[in-house]
């Protein structure tokens, strides 16, 4: 494997990847709450208002989303409270983030992390199934010895639409 700038790389591991989860992942957003309580800490009305909002959304969700209200779903919050509370709950293991194109890390509950592909055309999402890019994740392990990961940073290329209009563009040209 050819390394490139691995200095430069290293910093993307954020500390929640590095630290020992101390929760298992949770089921609901009343579960998440029992198993934080359990580990000896509070839960605030905004840290249950931030759990409420993550297992409510269909997808992953920006710390914007969450203070918004998620369109009017939950009350609105304050912006660096969610953030406060999207780390800590992060590093208890309960919550993860993913990068979907350029806008900011978007977080989910950490049992319903999937593996993301992300269409450069229109910019769609699609979520898939950890188990549908294990032989991809298998070939490159085999070919590398690196354990590729695609629910930090998904995978990017043109979606079926955008490949279709692609086509026909050049078939036009
Ligand atoms: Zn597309
Ligand atoms: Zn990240």
């Amino acid at each position: 494997m050819i390394r490139i700038g691995a200095a430069r790389v290293a910093p993307v591991v954020t500390a929640a990847y590095v630290t020992t989860p101390r929760c298992a992942p949770a089921e609901n957003a009343e579960a998440a709450v029992k198993a934080i309580r359990a580990g000896g800490l509070r839960v605030s009305a905004a840290r249950r208002l931030v759990l409420e909002a993550l297992y409510r959304a269909a997808g992953p969700v920006s710390a914007e989303d969450i203070a918004a209200g998620l369109g009017g779903a939950l009350p609105r919050s304050d912006l660096a409270s969610v953030y406060r509370n999207l780390e800590t709950l992060e590093q208890l293991g309960l919550v993860r983030h993913v990068h979907l194109g350029h806008g900011p890390g978007r977080y989910e509950p950490a049992t319903q992390a999937r593996d993301y592909l992300v269409c450069e055309g229109c910019h769609a999402v699609a979520a898939l199934p950890h188990e549908h890019l294990r032989a991809v994740r298998e070939a490159i392990g085999r070919a590398t010895g690196f354990e590729p990961r695609f629910d930090h940073f998904p995978l990017a290329g043109l979606c079926r639409r955008c490949r279709a209009s692609a086509g026909e563009r050049r078939a036009l040209g």
